[in-house]
């Protein structure tokens, strides 16, 4: 499959063709034959939002893991706040992704960084949060399927040994997803897609990730008109005098 919203739609189709039920981390257990759509929101909210769409009108829900520690979005922001509001209206789900690189565990162990974050993002978004995510964990916290009492663990051994597990990570299936959908060899899939792989056209990764950049740099300046009156004078101005 590409990376194109055509060839998400085809995933979705496919999936539904061999008759699997979307499920949750948390109903999957009354299926028999399911798949758990992943998504781990690491740079855009607003590519994030393109895939719910396309899987609300295709009858489809998922699972949406937002930062609270990330440099590219903010979950406090206003904008933020109807993006992640606008997924939820869609019918799908979300839960914490925990970057564990932005503490050190000298003081705390893990598991209290993970509920006060699953805390502040049910603040933030005045939605019951139970379930987490790891974004790159290292070798020793992937291993140690942490158990967090009334917190599911997208990464606990249940979703890993009773499930057959793909990722896109890097934008690039390391098994092939259509070939193990077909199969028949999998009763219970666990599929993670970073929206930010897709795009409307079948743009080269190098490509995808420039129009990011410069995407940022619109947003910035829009931002910065937003807060400061007369900016076009500003940046008009040649900076000859102080
Ligand atoms: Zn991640």
């Amino acid at each position: 499959m590409d990376f194109t919203y055509q060839g998400y739609k085809g995933l979705l189709k496919l999936l539904k063709s061999e008759d699997y039920i979307f499920s949750s981390y948390e109903n999957y257990i009354s299926n028999t034959h399911c798949v758990i759509l992943r998504h781990d929101i690491d740079y855009s909210l607003e590519q994030a939002v393109k895939l719910a769409n396309i899987e609300n009108e295709n009858g489809v829900r998922s699972t949406y893991f937002i930062l609270l520690t990330s440099d590219f979005y903010n979950p406090a922001s206003s904008l933020s706040y109807k993006l992640l509001h606008e997924i939820i209206d869609l019918g799908h789900n979300v839960g914490l992704h925990f970057d564990e690189t932005a503490y050190k565990y000298d003081i705390f162990p893990i598991d209290y960084y993970i509920r006060k974050e699953t805390r502040i993002l049910s603040d933030l978004l005045d939605v019951n949060i139970n379930c987490f995510s790891l974004h790159r964990p290292n070798k020793i916290t992937l291993e140690t399927s942490l158990c967090i009492p009334g917190l599911i663990n997208a990464y606990g051994d249940e979703f890993f040994k009773h499930f057959k597990y793909i990722s896109d990570s890097r934008r690039r299936w390391r098994e092939p997803i259509e070939e193990i959908i077909l199969s028949k060899r999998y009763n219970y899939l666990h599929i993670l897609t970073h929206a930010f792989w897709y795009h409307e056209t079948d743009v080269s990764i190098h490509q995808g990730v420039l129009n990011f950049i410069k995407a940022a740099s619109r947003e910035r300046l829009s931002t910065l008109q937003y807060n400061i009156s007369n900016l076009d004078s500003i940046l008009n101005d040649d900076g000859d005098h102080k």
